[in-house]
């Protein structure tokens, strides 16, 4: 038995921050998801450096995301982690591995291509989906975990990945964005309250 107990501490996920949960609106959290998150300086200084890590460190423990923002761990600072490849792989994806970016400060400098739309879900906004249009390639500057400057160019799904990532950056979900959101039926009630009444707007 204490064995086990062991296993759970260390395998413990870092919980992920979400504006409801069984049926439930979460006030506390929603702000923070709401709310623009600070740059952090450059260089990066010891409390971002250990932020970042945070961040990577929960997003590697999981293998139902495609990618992660620091307010989705209720850090409310300027840091994406997202896959680069393998998208429908469930592994776990090791440190070292290359299959995953960080962006700190990131900043679109380009779009391009055609905007188009697809479906989207969010670990922020559990059990519904939503069709959000998104450019197809983008452009971005950024720093990397040693506070380096980078410049990177994405396209297709790997564009959508960065750009639903850096949305949450400015307290953006894909329930402002979706031009049709999906939940399921038997929690209509729930979701047209808050859809209808528009309570999650912080602004
Ligand atoms: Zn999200």
């Amino acid at each position: 038995m204490p064995a086990v107990k062991v296993m759970d501490s260390m395998d413990k996920e870092i919980k992920t921050w979400t504006l409801w949960r069984d049926e439930r609106i979460n006030e506390e959290e929603s702000k923070l998801l709401r709310k623009a998150a600070a740059e952090l300086p450059i260089p990066l200084d010891e409390r971002a450096k250990r932020d970042v890590e945070v961040l990577v460190d929960a997003f590697l423990r999981r293998n139902d995301a495609v990618g992660l923002a620091a307010p989705q761990i209720g850090i409310s600072r300027r840091v994406i982690v997202f896959k680069n490849r393998n998208f429908n792989d469930r592994t776990p994806l090791k440190k070292d591995s290359g299959e995953y970016d960080v962006l700190i400060n990131p900043r679109i400098t380009q779009c391009r291509g055609e905007e188009e739309q697809e479906n989207e879900a969010c670990l922020s906004c559990p059990e519904i989906s939503a069709d959000v249009t998104r450019w197809t390639e983008i452009k971005v500057r950024a720093f990397d975990r040693e506070g380096r400057k980078i410049s990177k160019r994405y396209k297709g799904f790997l564009a959508r990945v960065v750009q639903h990532e850096l949305d949450h950056l400015d307290g953006k979900l894909i329930i402002d964005r979706g031009e049709s959101l999906y939940y399921p039926s038997e929690k209509k009630a729930f979701f047209d309250g808050i859809f209808g009444e528009k309570v999650l707007y912080d602004e």
